[in-house]
């Protein structure tokens, strides 16, 4: 196991759950053992959820596995299945699950400058928590789930904060227009500034960030800046392997890779949906802990089992009191209707449909309705 999160947690409990009594060794870069990253930038930055409850393991659990905690994999060898790590070591293994996942995108030039954050691991939210705690100017550049989650922390906490977007509406891509405008109308309605439609040009400061220059001329001045635009599937480490990338590993809806033997899993996997005739990399919780069964399954029997049909991807988020949930595919649509509640009171359930069929449903504040959806969406498209 590569990976030592979500994804190669799930991988090494279905493993066992599925019969394996071999060796299990887990390599992970960081030096924790798995937690939970959904928390990092709702309850553990408000502060109100210590480390502790992060654990993605129970404390009776043992997978009875090796731990190669610190230790970062540089290369894969595709003759046996040797991976090398970083000290030096190999680890030769008959099966290997990529989990390697997803990292932070970052500002070029922003390197060094005091201030300045992006928010994936734990570690990155200790120092933000830190820093938040002292209050001031946040600004929070990329208004997607992960800033607009942050910017909703932060605001909770007392702080000004003003989220910079470049394109014309947030959330637009995983949404749509329409309904992206309606989550994202959320930071407006609790004076958050919500600047669209401009790029970032760039970051002021000395040694510590004081503002954010704005491409049409405008300067944001900012004790803290949060950069959260997106995340880069952590692959490196496996160029010249033979496993063919593409936007992560691309795989099978199973995922089985280019390499023998070698399955990838959650953030970092490309994997083919039968369905849609194409590749899909999620960046999903859900997905993250539930298709390392079957990836896990194809790797035990050598290849030979039936890829399970993938669910539509399930994802929530947390803003200002709201919970969010959104299933299935916005793109695919060409209709979008409000079925329950309504835009101005924040409490919307809307159903996504192409050629009259549901292809994707949005929750906000509006759980059960949402998950009835979510069950018919997965039974219409399975
Ligand atoms: C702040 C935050 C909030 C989120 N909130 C939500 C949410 O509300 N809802 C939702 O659905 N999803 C959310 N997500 C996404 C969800 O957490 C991810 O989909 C999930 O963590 C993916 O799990 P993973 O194991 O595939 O990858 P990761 O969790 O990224 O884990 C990969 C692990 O592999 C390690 N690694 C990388 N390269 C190497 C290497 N070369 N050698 C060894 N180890 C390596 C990494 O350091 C990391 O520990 C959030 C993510 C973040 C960061």
């Amino acid at each position: 196991m590569v990976g030592a999160s979500l994804a190669g947690l799930s991988a090494a409990r279905s493993l066992r759950q599925q019969g394996f009594d071999g060796r299990l060794v887990v390599i992970g870069d960081e030096v924790h053992r798995p937690y939970d990253r959904p928390p990092l930038s709702k309850e553990f930055l408000a502060g109100t959820l210590g480390e502790a409850e992060l654990a993605l393991e129970s404390d009776d659990e043992d997978l009875r596995a090796e731990w190669l905690l610190g230790s970062r994999a540089v290369g894969l060898d595709r003759t046996d299945r040797a991976v090398r790590l970083a000290d030096g070591r190999e680890v030769r293994a008959d099966g290997v699950v990529i989990a390697t996942g997803a990292a932070a995108r970052s500002l070029p030039g922003s390197e060094g400058l005091a201030g300045v954050h992006t928010l994936r691991t734990l570690d990155d939210a200790r120092a933000l928590r830190d820093e938040l705690a002292r209050g001031g100017r946040l600004v929070v550049i990329g208004g997607g789930f992960i800033g607009a989650e942050v910017a909703s922390t932060a605001y909770a906490l007392g702080l000004d904060v003003t989220v910079v977007e470049v394109a014309p509406t947030p959330l637009a891509g995983p949404l749509g227009a329409a309904m992206g405008a309606i989550v994202s109308a959320l930071h407006a309605d609790h004076g958050v500034r919500l600047l669209c439609g401009v790029g970032v040009k760039g970051l002021s400061g000395e040694t510590r960030v004081d503002a954010v220059l704005l491409e049409d001329g405008r300067t944001v001045p900012a004790d803290i800046v949060v950069v959260g635009v997106g995340a880069r599937p952590c692959v490196e480490w496996l160029e010249g392997s033979g496993v063919v990338l593409d936007n992560g590993v691309k795989c099978g809806a199973d995922g089985r890779t280019s390499l023998a033997g070698v399955v990838a899993v959650g953030d970092c996997a490309n994997w083919y949906d039968p369905r849609a005739g194409l590749h899909r990399r999620v960046e999903h919780w859900t997905g993250a802990r539930e298709r390392p069964a079957n990836a896990v399954a194809t790797l035990l029997a050598g290849g030979a089992v039936e890829p399970a049909v993938p669910r539509p991807p399930y994802f929530w988020s947390d803003q200002y009191g709201v919970k969010i949930q959104f299933a299935g595919h916005a793109a695919a649509a060409d209709s979008v209707t409000i079925e329950a509640g309504a835009a101005d009171t924040r409490d919307v359930l809307a159903v996504y449909r192409r050629a009259g069929d549901p292809v994707a449903v949005l929750g906000m504040n509006q759980p059960r309705p949402f998950m009835r959806w979510r069950k018919q969406l997965a039974a219409a498209t399975s």
